[in-house]
């Protein structure tokens, strides 16, 4: 069966960025699984496995803009110390929670403490980075209709409930 919408693919991969480096990677773990089509893995991986089958090798290099997006300056930003709570230990790479003018959500790091300067990134860590999948496609099955009605793989390796 090859990887098209609405399949359940499980695959093997490594992840690696610029330099070589290895930034995440299932050996070791169960393979993971997704369902095509429903975005939920990066866009530039998930175009990439279409067409594509079980025991099928191949490496995705995939830029930072069809990844975790390119680096905005305009999520960097500059607070006083003040701005947070006294008793919080700040130093560089310290990351927390903040809402978005919408309510949602994001997780910041702080990249600079100068004085009482704090310099806070919101972008994504691997944002600006061009990352590279070694992929092995492990199976490739039909989505059940309740899969697709919640957007999302069941079972072993997927929800839960
Ligand atoms: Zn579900």
């Amino acid at each position: 069966m090859l990887i098209a919408v609405n399949t359940v693919v499980s695959f093997d991969y490594t992840l690696t960025g610029p330099a070589g480096e290895v930034i995440d990677t299932s050996k070791g773990r169960e393979p993971l699984q997704y369902l095509h089509g429903a975005g939920n893995i990066i866009p530039g991986l998930e175009s990439q496995m279409l067409g594509k089958q079980a025991g099928d090798v191949f490496v995705a290099s995939v830029s930072a803009e069809e990844a975790y997006g390119e680096h905005r300056a305009d999520m960097v930003q500059v607070f006083p110390r003040s701005a947070f709570p006294a008793e919080a230990q700040i130093n560089v790479g310290t990351q927390f929670q903040a809402q978005t003018e919408q309510g949602q959500s994001m997780t910041c790091r702080v990249v600079a403490v100068e004085g009482e300067q704090i310099t806070v990134d919101a972008n994504h860590p691997l944002a600006g980075v061009p990352l590279k999948f070694d992929v092995t496609i492990v199976s490739v099955r039909d989505a059940t209709p309740e899969e697709l009605d919640h957007g999302h793989v069941h079972g072993p390796g997927g929800h839960q409930h």
